[in-house]
């Protein structure tokens, strides 16, 4: 085993408590948010959510994670409670921005230990394209963080497209993230009286239904014709690809053949589409979506903090591949989908 010369992950996630609240508040204020006192959501959240300190902290608590599991840098974005779905479009627009602004400046602390993903006021497209701008042009992030749906609404929908090809003019990805998925949706598929309701919340969220969600969101973003627009955006794909990456064949041979579009979904996917573990760390997969995609369309992340798995780096360095695709998936990728210095 030869070490390798560094470590970058991806999807790695922290809150601002001041910004998670006023999202909270503007939720329960509009729609009823998630109940404070519903104990599903409170058991759900007491098995599912790290404690407040790991994902506030931007500074010596994670590096101290970080040293221990052999990660050089970590590429942050925002997590629960994020403001990208605040309906209100100046309200969006401000919180993102604060955000933002705070995650630049506990960067600019760290510079050699952290980079950072925007989180964008979708409620707002053409806000939202600018704050892009800003947050690359003027707080030097490596691309933005899209969550599940926004209002209901998958991102191919067409007044969305203003954000992608302002990602595709700076040549900064897109980091397509799973988000809550709607109640109906939760009850039909998820739901029953044969488990407890707790597992019906887990089984639609982090237990299989955001993945599949946020794959479905993606092969929407294909059927939709996004590449065809835009040759070269870059979008990046957490899980493994989502579920999306070990159904590519079906796609081809039934999806591609009733769609419009120029070439088959599996050409767009393998082109366009950058996909990571998220702490997945499984050999099975890894080699998998190396012989699916290939090396280079693979890029590392843990999950911190929802997952804190010490051996980050261990796993890459002892995986039964080739030195070089461990170099590429372990920083080569990153730094040069990211150009990171
Ligand atoms: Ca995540």
């Amino acid at each position: 085993m030869v070490p390798l010369k560094k470590i970058i992950t991806i999807e790695e996630h922290f809150i601002l408590k001041s910004i998670s609240q006023r999202v909270a508040a503007f939720n329960i204020k509009e729609n009823g948010g998630i109940a404070p006192n519903d104990p599903v959501q409170k058991e759900l959240m007491s098995i599912g959510l790290p404690t407040n300190d790991d994902i506030e902290d931007i500074g010596e608590r994670r590096i101290i994670f970080m040293n221990e599991s052999g990660i050089d840098v970590q590429v942050l974005s925002y997590g629960p409670g994020s403001p990208q779905n605040i309906t209100d479009k100046a309200l969006a627009v401000e919180l993102c921005q604060e955000a933002n602004n705070e995650l630049a400046s506990s960067i600019k602390r760290h510079p050699t230990r952290f980079a950072g993903f925007a989180v964008l006021p979708v409620a707002d497209p053409a806000a939202a394209a600018e704050e892009l701008d800003r947050a690359v042009k003027e707080l030097g992030f490596k691309g933005a963080m899209l969550s599940g749906t926004f209002n209901g609404c998958f991102f191919d929908e067409p007044e969305f497209l203003p954000v992608f090809a302002k990602a595709l003019e700076l040549d900064v990805p897109l980091y397509m993230h799973p988000g809550v998925i709607p109640k109906n949706i939760a009850a039909h598929y998820y739901e029953s009286n044969n488990w407890p309701a707790v597992a019906g919340g887990m089984f639609a969220s982090a237990g299989y239904g955001w993945h599949l969600d946020a794959g479905i969101a993606i092969i929407r973003l294909i059927a939709s014709g996004i590449f065809d627009q835009l040759p070269g955006l870059k979008l990046i794909s957490g899980h493994w690809g989502e579920l999306v990456a070990f159904f590519l064949d079906r796609l081809d041979d039934q999806l591609s053949k009733t769609l419009k579009l120029d070439r088959k979904i599996s050409d767009y996917y393998k082109s366009n589409i950058y996909v990571t573990p998220s702490g997945l760390f499984s050999n099975a997969q890894l080699k998998y979506v190396i012989d699916e995609l290939g090396a280079d369309k693979i890029i590392y992340s843990g999950d911190y903090p929802f997952l804190t798995y010490k051996n980050t780096r261990q796993f890459l360095e002892t995986a039964p591949i080739s030195q070089e695709a461990k170099e590429k998936i372990g920083y080569k990728n990153a730094e040069k989908l990211l150009r990171l210095e």
